[in-house]
């Protein structure tokens, strides 16, 4: 392997050498936005998509970022290249920049811009065959009306808190509520519920990001014949569910079969998670932008 090299603010540099000022708001505020995205086999999977959110993301903050889309769309790519991996992580991290210590970001002259690429995988394989325990956290996702969950900002210490619930109990992740209930998401990933042929995951309002790995798996479902929806349910619902599965760039989909203590369906990965895995495995080595 080369040397991992990360491009910050219009330059690659070794890891080492890859440093932010301690006077970044994205570290005194996390005042910034991210995104996380995927190279599969040389193929970036929905990188359009990905950026298309992170534009949103830094619009509704009222950050500018010093490159257009088109730009961002060859550093993201350049950045895959010259770190040589075919499949990688990619990290885009997009802070306010450096001011000074009060909050105004108005002191801020200039947005930071951090790509860093480098082989992951969340889940161990084997967790895919076996399927994976969760818990429900106590923390309950923050309200839409206070911070979008629309909007993927550097505030995560919300879903920092549901990991260490997650760590504590044990398992590898934990579900969120919203205030009212609701389930929401877990801390980094979207989760489906399936009852018979309906597919079911959380609306955005009720505190869900609306990852891209989920709308994918939205469309993939309903052409397969499910019916794929976005509704709202209650922990009572993945209770009683046939399966349940997490989605994400880092977990793309993986199967739950235990929650608080009760098993889910057979208490094994099934079969329509099955399927569904292995349809999104088929399309992101073979669909996305070229590296
Ligand atoms: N929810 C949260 C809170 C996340 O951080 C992520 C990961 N970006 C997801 C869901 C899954 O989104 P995506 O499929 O776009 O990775």
């Amino acid at each position: 392997m080369t040397e991992q090299k990360i491009f910050l603010d219009g330059e690659f540099v070794a890891k080492e050498d890859a440093k932010i000022s301690v006077y970044d708001h994205g570290l005194l505020y996390g005042d910034g936005i991210f995104e996380g995205i995927r190279v599969y086999n040389g193929n970036i999977f929905r990188l359009k998509q990905h950026l298309v959110r992170l534009y949103e993301s830094a619009k509704s903050i009222l950050l500018t970022i010093p490159y257009t889309i088109e730009e961002m769309t060859e550093i993201v790519v350049e950045s895959v290249r010259v770190n040589e991996l075919k499949s990688a992580y990619i990290r885009l991290v997009v802070t306010r920049g450096v001011g000074n210590l009060g909050i105004d970001p108005s002191s801020c002259k200039k947005a930071s811009v951090v790509v860093i690429v480098e082989p992951l995988a969340l889940f161990k394989e084997e967790l895919y065959e076996t399927g994976i325990k969760i818990v429900s956290a106590s923390s309950r996702r923050n309200r839409s009306d206070v911070l979008s969950p629309k909007t993927k900002s550097l505030n995560y210490l919300n879903n920092v808190l549901v990991k260490i619930e997650a760590n504590l109990a044990g398992v590898p992740e934990a579900l969120m509520m919203n205030s009212e209930g609701y389930v929401a998401e877990g801390s980094a990933d979207n989760i489906f519920i399936v009852r018979g042929k309906e597919l079911i995951t959380p609306p955005g309002y009720v505190g869900a990001l609306e990852g891209i790995t989920r709308n994918a798996i939205l469309e993939i479902a309903r052409e397969q014949g499910y019916e794929a929806k976005e509704e709202v349910f209650t922990r009572h619902d993945v209770y009683v569910a046939d399966e349940v599965f997490l989605t994400g760039t880092a977990a793309e989909v993986i199967a739950v079969i235990e929650v608080d203590g009760r098993v889910i369906g057979t208490g094994k990965p099934g079969k329509v998670t099955n399927d569904l895995l292995k349809t999104f495995r088929k399309i992101v080595e073979q669909d996305g932008t070229k590296v």
